[in-house]
């Protein structure tokens, strides 16, 4: 298996810039503790920009082994959009990831598909590894469209990329209906919506680009679902909100691989 498995853990609107000093370092306590081994996982925190430099020279400072990204992006280069952040600026502050069309993006900023293109588009090109957010609601899920409706929202968010482009990005399955509820879709659910999703890369870009790109799962992620959701096939990681301020929970999380099952990482 040569997709590296990812947990990345997403602050949303929580945490200052003082207190994300503290959640970093008991984090890595945690990580310490629970003897988190950076070669089975790439273990990711993803604050919100103004904690971002904090975050940066603490882990620079310390060797923590973690890395960090933002959780949007501008589709402009820069200039005339108040409150808007660019790549550039990201990359400066040391991020490698950036959460693309979180579904709380998609519906308090009323971002379309068109504005999750451009703003992969504009990742990519400056070298930062899009997240790309992708999941129905509930009453998608309901009438059973679940999988044609988030292979088409994959598909706009990736149009006009090359099979190069689409290897590098990571796409994170998140019914809408299973975030900060507690309901969690089952790992079957879970796994029929990220194989459609690996089904639908490799008809548009080729097995192999499909073969590599991470395909992660994300709602109401917790130490005691982990691992039930990382032996399926399909699922290479997964995007964790609540339970990423809990610095305990999330290494807990990180140590998946304890008990994998058949699957070897
Ligand atoms: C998220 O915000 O991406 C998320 C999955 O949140 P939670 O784990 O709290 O459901």
């Amino acid at each position: 298996m040569s997709r590296k498995p990812l947990i990345a853990g997403n602050w949303k609107m929580n945490v200052n810039h003082v207190e994300a000093v503290g959640l970093v370092q008991k984090l890595a306590w945690a990580l310490g503790d629970f003897k988190y081994d950076p070669t089975k996982a790439e273990c990711l925190v993803i604050p919100p920009f103004v904690d971002l430099r904090s975050v940066q020279t603490l882990i620079e400072a310390d060797k923590i082994p973690l890395a960090w990204g933002a959780q949007d992006v501008s589709e402009h280069e820069n200039g005339a959009y108040t409150g808007d952040i660019s790549a550039e600026m990201l990359l400066k502050l040391g991020c490698s990831y950036v959460i693309i069309g979180h579904s709380e993006r998609r519906q308090y900023h009323h971002e379309s598909d068109f504005v999750v293109n451009e703003k992969t588009r504009n990742a990519l090109a400056k070298g930062l590894t899009p997240i790309i957010c992708v999941g129905e609601g509930l009453e998608v899920r309901r009438a059973e469209e679940h999988v044609p409706f988030t292979l088409a929202q994959v598909a706009a968010a990736l149009e006009d990329r090359t099979p190069e482009q689409v290897a590098k990005v990571v796409i994170a399955y998140e019914p809408i209906w299973a975030i900060g509820t507690g309901e969690v879709a089952t790992p079957e659910d879970a796994q029929e919506v990220c194989g459609a999703v690996r089904g639908k890369l490799a008809e548009l870009y080729g097995d192999e680009v499909s073969e590599q790109v991470r395909i992660l799962y994300g709602g109401s992620v917790k130490a005691s679902t982990i691992v039930a959701l990382m032996v399926k096939p399909d699922i290479d990681g997964v995007l964790v909100g609540g339970a990423s301020l809990n610095p305990d929970e999330f290494a807990l999380i990180t140590r998946f691989y304890e008990a994998s099952g058949g699957k070897s990482w």
